[in-house]
């Protein structure tokens, strides 16, 4: 019997896979191979991504080495590799979840295209999203580019389709030659930087994560995910990303704790809004590809961005002298992750405060990141600089202190991420040059020495970003 190729790419999971369930529905064996193409299917995942890549796909070849199988590593050109492995085989058809980013989905159409002509057929599912892209449209047949009348849509056009259990048994041909993973260098050395990294990538780290957020942050979700000192979500992103768990898995297990009354439906609710605003940044991007390069409203490609790259390191290093900031800046390359509330804060800072492009952020956000995504990556900064999709009113510069006063009211963020404040009362933790001098001293706080002045003022700063913004504006 001829087998057929099961082509993992973002659905690094065996349970509810939609393209693995179709592959055994053929009855065939079942080749199940990841191609690592670092050329053809858009921008190359950051060093964070790398180091969750390495460890999810290690853990899906034991998942698949428990049910008798195990996963073909290659290296190269995607649409060479699956060539070289249906030379090899004799098999003659591919089962993928699509993609949706638009390079990565124009690659996969030139491919299934090419071989199809020799034969050989493609099949691709939505394994990844709610709905797929082009399934959620407005009367008039447009995209969406307001968020709450999309999620209305979004959660009528999605299909509640049982997810389909993970095979007990999946048996790999022999005597196919893949390549060692250890050989990739996904995982950083010289130096190693991801000491700090407490993460467990793969389907059973994504259902264990699940689990324990609706055990415990679930319940009072809508104030806690603001509290970044608090775990008050899921931190499902990065599984989400990689497809160790589907979407669809998600929402239902959620409505489930509500149906069973273990959590208020609201909390529920307010919960898979988040999903959703995961799918409108897929959808958008998606319908609107120039979006990953380029502001989404065109007048804001005028903005008068600064040049300044001492104002960038500061931020990348946590050092802008606002606690909030650097907190969040830290907790990102420790953890490689950030909370959402002071992600929000982060990069409002960037582009208000210092007047630096958006696109020097996102880039930063895609190599820390271990959820960098490129749809919410991109939606999310552009929503914060406002020349988004429904973004944040461009007036709204947050500020950085009221925000920590508000969001981390006892410090707990700010003094586990930015030690040598840890003495200040929180009278003054988020404006520690507010302070009175001998409180300072008392904490061991110097400013300029142990921890940096501002490295711009907020008033002065807010001032010149509503100048930039305010033109910007009136060309709209
Ligand atoms: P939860 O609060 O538990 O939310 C559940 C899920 O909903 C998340 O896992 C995520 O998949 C989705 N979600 C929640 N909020 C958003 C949002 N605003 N936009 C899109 N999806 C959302 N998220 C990424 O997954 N990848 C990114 O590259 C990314 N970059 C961002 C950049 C900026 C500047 C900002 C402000 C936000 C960004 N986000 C990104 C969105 C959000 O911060 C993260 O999804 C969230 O913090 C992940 O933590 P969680 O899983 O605990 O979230």
């Amino acid at each position: 019997m001829r087998p057929v190729i099961l082509w993992f790419r973002r659905d690094l999971r065996l349970g509810d896979n939609p393209a693995l369930a179709a592959a055994i529905d053929t009855g065939r064996p079942i080749l199940p191979v990841y191609i690592l193409d670092e050329g053809g299917e858009g921008r190359r995942p950051g060093a964070a991504s790398r180091w969750w890549l390495d460890k999810s796909l290690r853990a899906l070849d034991v998942a698949l080495r428990r049910r008798g199988g195990r996963l073909i590593l290659r290296r190269g050109d995607s649409e060479a590799e699956l060539r070289r492995l249906i030379d090899q085989t004799g098999a003659d058809q591919v089962f993928m979840n699509r993609r949706f980013e638009p390079e990565a989905f124009i690659r996969d159409a030139d491919i299934a295209h090419a071989l199809k002509a020799e034969g050989i057929a493609c099949h691709g599912f939505n394994g990844s999203l709610l709905a797929r892209p082009g399934a959620v449209l407005t009367g008039a047949g447009k995209p969406y580019r307001v968020f709450t009348p999309f999620l209305k849509a979004l959660l009528q056009a999605a299909p509640d389709r049982l997810a389909t259990p993970a095979p007990e048994t999946l048996a790999t041909p022999e005597g196919l030659a893949g390549e060692d993973i250890d050989a990739w260098g996904l995982h950083p050395t010289a130096p190693d930087w991801s000491q700090g990294f407490d993460w467990t990538p793969g389907e059973a780290g994504a259902a264990a994560a699940l689990s324990a957020f609706i055990e415990g942050g679930l319940a009072d979700y809508a104030v806690g995910r603001d509290v970044p000192g608090r775990r008050g979500t899921s931190r499902l992103s990065p599984h989400l990303h990689w497809g160790e768990i589907s979407p669809r898995s998600v929402v239902r297990a959620v409505r489930a704790a509500a149906a069973q009354g273990r959590v208020a439906p609201a909390q529920a609710d307010k919960f898979v809004a988040e999903i959703g605003w995961r799918e409108f940044s897929a959808h958008l991007l998606h319908q609107f590809p120039y979006m990953a390069e380029r502001a989404f409203r065109p007048e804001f490609d005028a903005m008068p961005w600064r040049t300044d790259p001492e104002g960038l390191a500061a931020w990348k290093k946590g050092r802008t002298g606002y606690p909030l900031v650097d907190a969040g800046m830290r907790e990102l390359w420790a953890t490689g992750w950030m909370h959402n509330r002071v992600r929000m804060v982060a990069a409002s800072f960037l582009v208000k405060h210092l007047l630096i492009d958006w696109r020097e952020g996102e880039a930063w956000f895609w190599d820390t990141l271990v959820d960098a995504d490129l749809a919410s990556n991109v939606q999310n900064w552009q929503w914060v600089a406002g020349s988004g999709a429904d973004a944040a009113p461009y007036f709204r510069i947050f500020n950085p202190v009221a925000q920590g006063e508000k969001f981390d009211p006892a410090g707990r963020y700010v003094r586990r991420w930015v030690p040598e404040l840890r003495a200040l009362p929180g009278r003054w933790l988020h404006a520690p040059w507010t302070a009175p001098a001998a409180v300072q001293a008392e904490a061991g706080v110097r400013l300029g020495r142990t921890y940096p002045r501002p490295i711009v003022d907020h008033a002065a700063a807010r001032a010149r970003a509503l100048d930039a913004l305010k033109a910007i504006a009136a060309r709209s």
